[in-house]
This record gives structure tokens, sequence and C-alpha cells, in this order.
């Protein structure tokens, strides 16, 4: 089954706003069996949109409209909409109420006349109700054919795909069942991870697609398959993955479906362990403390972190002997040992990690080379760290940083 997306704004076309929907769309209408064909972006305006009604139409069966449907523009898009199904506009009662009921509760401004007519839709179109604002959704259908216009919105449109296109389709189609498994590496580059499982992928059966999806530091290998029975498609992912695992499984750290991002997996352990982390940061810049605090339940392990950017905050704020730093320069080994060190006995934690390095453009309070990172990981009893390149865009060396601290400390805490 095919499907194509016809996103609706001026605003897309001149980028000020990034067409987010799409891919939502697209993921969730995967995710029932259905392919999209083609993403179209058009104008706010009669011709475009028209014409790419007719497009999609002439290509697939399944049509999602998003956007132009504010009460600034609502004008074009459903005259448009109604123009192109030789229907009229209609003022529906409910809708109408659920406009009132917004104002009242929420606008508590005059109702205008450009707000009642967001009532307005083709009588030939079921209402999807939008209990989030007052534009509607509309399903219109020409035989096997499904057109679905829905506010641009974000939140209003996930809401309203989720919960009144999906179920709608499953009635009027009959869909495959899709299945995609990610495995989530961390430490192996793209080419070294291809290299290993070259073998394994070129034998892989027709029915199971493979896709690597590299992300700073980590690799993502992606199975899809997808077919009529659902218990013949999850054996063929099961049976495939079976078989790459043992080839990869020094860099494994789990299925990324089931929410396992490389933190999660570090904030479960800790958790489970009642072990605690503390976190001193230099180049990073408090990213490695944010990976664990946008997680709810962050405190039974977090007891906190610094950020010593400054050379005299490592010394002042962390004891890190100024002697140490002039002999061997902030960006070191033995440096970074004494921040992990120092951190996880000021917060009184059971692991301190520390970063220092220069994450470019020019160097800073040493001569280290750009890229050059330092990460270290201190317990009860020992000290260890590690020197990286990373290379010379900040943003990434900064990224890849904190993939590597967490890799680091993945590792540390799974000998327990
Ligand atoms: P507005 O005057 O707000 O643009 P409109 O009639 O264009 O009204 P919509 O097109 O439904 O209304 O979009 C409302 C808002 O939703 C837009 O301003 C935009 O921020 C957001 N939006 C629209 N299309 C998309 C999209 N494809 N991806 C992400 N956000 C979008
Ligand atoms: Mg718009």
């Amino acid at each position: 089954m095919l499907a194509e997306i016809i996103t609706i704004g001026d605003e897309l076309l001149i980028g000020q706003v990034i067409d987010t929907n799409s891919a939502f769309i697209a993921q969730t209408l995967n995710s029932i069996g259905v392919s999209i064909y083609q993403i179209t972006s058009v104008q706010d305006d009669r011709d475009h949109i028209l014409q790419a009604f007719k497009d999609a139409e002439s290509r697939v069966d399944i049509i999602i409209i998003t956007g132009g449907l504010g009460p600034t523009k609502d004008d074009i898009t459903k005259k448009t909409i109604a123009e192109y199904f030789n229907d009229t506009l209609i003022r529906d009662a409910a809708v109408t109420k659920n406009i009132e009921e917004i104002w009242k509760k929420y606008v508590r401004q005059t109702l205008l006349q450009i707000n009642k007519d967001q009532a307005l839709v083709p009588s030939k179109a079921a209402v999807l109700m939008n209990e989030l604002g007052t534009a509607p959704g509309m399903w219109l259908e020409k035989g096997e054919k499904t057109f679905v216009s829905l506010p641009g919105v974000p939140f209003e449109m996930k809401k309203l795909l989720v919960n009144k296109v999906i179920p709608k389709l499953k009635t009027k189609y009959k869909f495959p069942f899709i299945l995609h498994k990610t495995l989530l590496t961390y430490g192996l580059g793209e080419s070294t991870i291809a290299k290993r499982i070259e073998a394994w992928e070129e034998a892989l059966p027709e029915t199971v697609k493979l896709a690597y999806l590299p992300k700073l530091g980590s690799v993502r290998l992606r199975l899809s398959s997808k077919g009529l029975v659902e218990d013949v498609v999850r054996q063929n992912i099961d049976r495939e993955i079976e078989k790459v695992l043992p080839l990869i499984e020094d860099a494994f750290v789990g299925f990324e479906d089931e929410a396992q991002s490389l933190e999660m997996i570090i904030a479960n352990r800790l958790t489970q362990l009642r072990k605690t982390l503390a976190i001193a940061e230099s180049c990073t810049g408090g990213n490695v403390a944010e990976q664990f605090t946008q997680n709810a339940g962050a405190s039974a392990y977090f007891n906190g972190g610094v950020v010593t950017y400054a050379t005299e905050s490592k010394v002042k704020v962390l004891g890190v002997p100024k002697d140490l730093i002039e002999k061997h320069s902030v960006v070191s080994a033995q440096v970074v040992e004494a921040m992990a060190k120092n951190v996880r006995e000021l917060f009184n934690a059971d692991y301190g990690l520390a970063t220092t390095g220069n994450a470019g453009p020019s160097k800073g309070d040493s001569n280290a080379e750009v890229g050059t990172i330092f990460i270290a990981i201190a317990t009860k009893d020992k000290v260890v760290s590690e020197s990286f390149m990373l290379g010379a865009a900040r943003k990434r060396v900064i990224k890849r940083a904190v993939n590597k601290a967490l890799e680091m400390l993945e590792k540390e805490i799974l000998k327990n």
C-alpha cells in the first residue's frame, strides 16, 4: 500500500518552518505497513495545491495533507479541496461548538467571523474532530482513494493522525505487517562494522533489508521486513539478529526500539546497583550531565556535576593541583584523572567522570591539537583515562566527546 504526503504552507517553502510533520506521518504510516511514495511541499496557492492533489491521486491510494487550515489561510485550502471534489462548503455544527468551547476556555476574546468560518467543511467530508484546536481534520473519499486533510500545528496533527486517521485507514484497507528492529552499537566506526558483517549482509534473504544509521560515535543497524503474516515477519528478523549479534558483540548495547539509549542503560544499571555518579566537565560544558538529567529519575543516581571551564576553576573548585596543570597542561591525562577523582570525592559518589580537551576552533589554555579530548573515570579504587582525537568542528567534537564519555562509563559500570 502506498501513500503520499502533501504539506501546504508558504512558511515551509521559505525555510521558516521545518517540515517535521512529514517525518512523523511517514513513521506512523510505515508502522502500519504503508510506504510513502512521495512527499511534496506546496505554497498556499490554489493552482499548486490542485496540481499536487491530481499528481498524488494518479500515483497512490492514500493522500495525507497537512497545513493551510489556520484561520487566516483556510480560505484557500478548504476552497481548493472543495473545488477538487466538486463540492461546496457547509457549516458543521459540532465543529462550531468545539470552536466556541475553545474560545470560552482559552481565548476569552471576541469570536471573529474568520474563527467561526473554521467550522466550514466540504459537504462530502467526514469531520475528524480536533479537540486541541479550532481547525478540524477532514476525510474525503473517491472510491478506493482517500484524502485526509489535517491541521499543520504538529501536536494537533499527531493526535488526529494517531487517534482518528490510522484506525479509519485500518478499517478501509488491508495492510501488510512491517517490522523494524534497530541494533544500537557504540565504539566501532561504520566501516569497521560493515567489514565485520560483510558476509552476513551479503547472505541476507530478500525479505530482510539492512540500513546503516551512523550518529556521531554510534552506529545503528536497522533491520526491516514486511509481509502479510506477522509471525513470519518476526521470525525473519529474529533469525538474522541471532546471526549478526555475535559479530558485533563488543559494540552492541541494546535495541533502540526498546528505548535503550546508552544513557538510559547506564541510568538503569546505576539505579539497580544503587550506585551514584558525579561529573566534572570542561570542554563538554555540561552536556554529559544533561544526558542524564533530561530523563526522569536521575536523582536516584546522579549526585551532581560542575563545569570547570577556566583553568582557575579546575584549581579552585576541584582542587586540581596547580603544579600538576603547569607540568602537564590542562588537556592531559594527569589533569582529567585528578578532576574525576576529586569530583567523585566532592559529591561523595561511587563514580566520578571528567572531561577536558580542546573543542576548537582555536587552541585554548594548552597546546593540545584541536579535537584532543581526555576522559577519565574514577572509582573508589582507581582512575582510568583515555585520550581521543575527535576532529575539528566544535559541535561535533563536543557530541562525540559526550558519546565517548558515556561509552567509557558504560564499560566501567558493566564490570560490576
Ligand atoms: P498560519 O497563519 O499559522 O501559518 P496556517 O493556515 O498556515 O496558519 P497551518 O498551515 O495549519 O495553519 O499551520 C499552523 C502552524 O503549524 C504553522 O504556522 C507552522 O508553524 C506549523 N506547521 C505547518 N506545517 C508544518 C509542517 N509540515 N511541519 C511542521 N510544522 C508545521
Ligand atoms: Mg500554513
